[in-house]
């Protein structure tokens, strides 16, 4: 029953690699043990990022498949409870499911970019970069999607961002001037690591001030084994780099 749980229920976050699969089966089965309070029977889930179902399910075999938009992994208890209700056949729990759904509008349909999603490179992919420093460097494993940016065609460039994290998007860039063979990988890891640090410490304010390097940021950072390395390697080669951009084609 695992199993045929699991495989139901691989959201389109999967489908697209932005979420690891070991990642995914964990929110799920995490869900089912939440959403067991409110319905005590069997049941196979599904979620889906479809536009205009939120919730369907129908029996099959006496067991109930569940179809559930993605924003229903964040629903609180008072929500499940609301589902629960709903597919015993009880109208109590209409208008908290209404209300939520409503709430969660901004989800439905928001369909990212694809092709800017590119998080393969010519020399690096960031998603086993990511793996890699989830295994090593993070107990609970970092879920955000990191990314190739997009070439500037800034023909002077005297400094460069070489990874950013967007808090709106929660999303990770690495710039691609990294993506190439003279680059060592402990540096193209340690802006990753640095940047993924970014979406697990997040920031604090003081005053207007939104701080990010924060202290306990840098010192999470010191956990990077490489860390001293490829600053130094950075510093020595970065300009060089830049000034001598690889010979090919961006991928299309
Ligand atoms: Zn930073």
């Amino acid at each position: 029953m695992d199993q045929l749980a699991f495989n139901y229920c691989v959201p389109p976050a999967v489908r697209r690699r932005l979420v690891s699969v070991a990642g995914m089966e964990q929110v799920c089965r995490q869900w089912r043990e939440r959403f067991s309070a409110y319905w005590g029977r069997d049941f196979v889930l599904r979620f889906t990022d479809n536009s205009s179902t939120m919730i369907s399910y129908r029996k099959r075999k006496g067991i109930m498949e569940l179809r559930l938009h993605n924003m229903f992994i964040e629903a609180d208890d008072r929500v499940l409870a609301a589902l629960g209700a709903y597919l015993k056949g009880s109208r109590r729990g209409n208008r908290r499911l209404d209300q939520f759904i409503q709430a969660n509008a901004d989800k439905i349909g928001r369909r990212r970019r694809k092709s800017k999603l590119n998080s393969k490179g010519q020399y690096y992919q960031l998603e086993n970069i990511r793996d890699a420093l989830n295994q090593t460097y993070f107990k609970e494993p970092v879920e955000v999607p990191v990314i190739w940016g997009r070439a500037t065609n800034k023909r002077r460039r005297s400094s460069i961002r070489l990874g950013s994290y967007s808090f709106a998007d929660q999303l990770i860039r690495i710039h691609p001037a990294l993506d190439d063979d003279r680059v060592p990988a402990y540096v193209v890891a340690a802006v990753v690591f640095h940047e993924m640090l970014h979406h697990v410490v997040g920031a604090t304010r003081r005053g207007t001030r939104r701080m990010v390097h924060t202290r306990e940021f840098k010192e999470r950072e010191q956990a990077y084994l490489y860390l001293d390395k490829a600053l130094a390697w950075q510093e020595k080669n970065l300009s060089q780099l830049l000034r001598s951009p690889k010979r090919r084609v961006a991928p299309a």
